[in-house]
This record gives C-alpha cells, sequence and structure tokens, in this order.
C-alpha cells in the first residue's frame, strides 16, 4: 500500500517536473536577445564589398561618405567620379 502510494507520487513529481520543464523552455525562447553585432558594416562601392566601418577607407563626396575595402579601390571610385 505504501509502496504504492510511493509510485503514484513519483509519477506525479516527475510529471509536474516535465511540465514545469516545458514551460520554462518556452519563456526561454521568447527572452532570447538577439545575438550582439555592434559592428557597423558598409558597401564598398567599388567592388560590392561588405567591410567594417572602422577599417574601411574614406572618401567624402559633397556631404557623402564613401567606404572602401582597399586604397586601389577608392583610387578606382575617385579616378571614376573624376571622368
Ligand atoms: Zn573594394
Amino acid at each position: 500500500m505504501g509502496k504504492l502510494l510511493f509510485f503514484l507520487l513519483a509519477i506525479a513529481i516527475l510529471y509536474y517536473l516535465f511540465k514545469n520543464d516545458k514551460r520554462v523552455e518556452k519563456v526561454g525562447e521568447g527572452e532570447t536577445p538577439p545575438p550582439p553585432e555592434g559592428e557597423d558594416m558598409v558597401l564598398d562601392p567599388q567592388c560590392k564589398t561588405y567591410i567594417s566601418k572602422l577599417e574601411a577607407f574614406r572618401v567624402k563626396e559633397g556631404d557623402k561618405v564613401h567606404y572602401f575595402c582597399s586604397p586601389e579601390c577608392r583610387d578606382k571610385f575617385v579616378a571614376r567620379l573624376k571622368g
């Protein structure tokens, strides 16, 4: 008699823990923050490559700033701007 009660209790506890686990999992999914991506990426208009803004070579054209992956790309772009 005592054994049966213990058995049922054990099942009830397992069931409760299992249910609880699932609920915690769901909440966790909802609260997952997006992966941190602090670095700004910019497009090199010369070779169409994305580079880190911090490492990019810059050229000012009026109010606009163009970013390039290398001095070669920058020079080509500037040459094209000048015609
Ligand atoms: Zn480039």
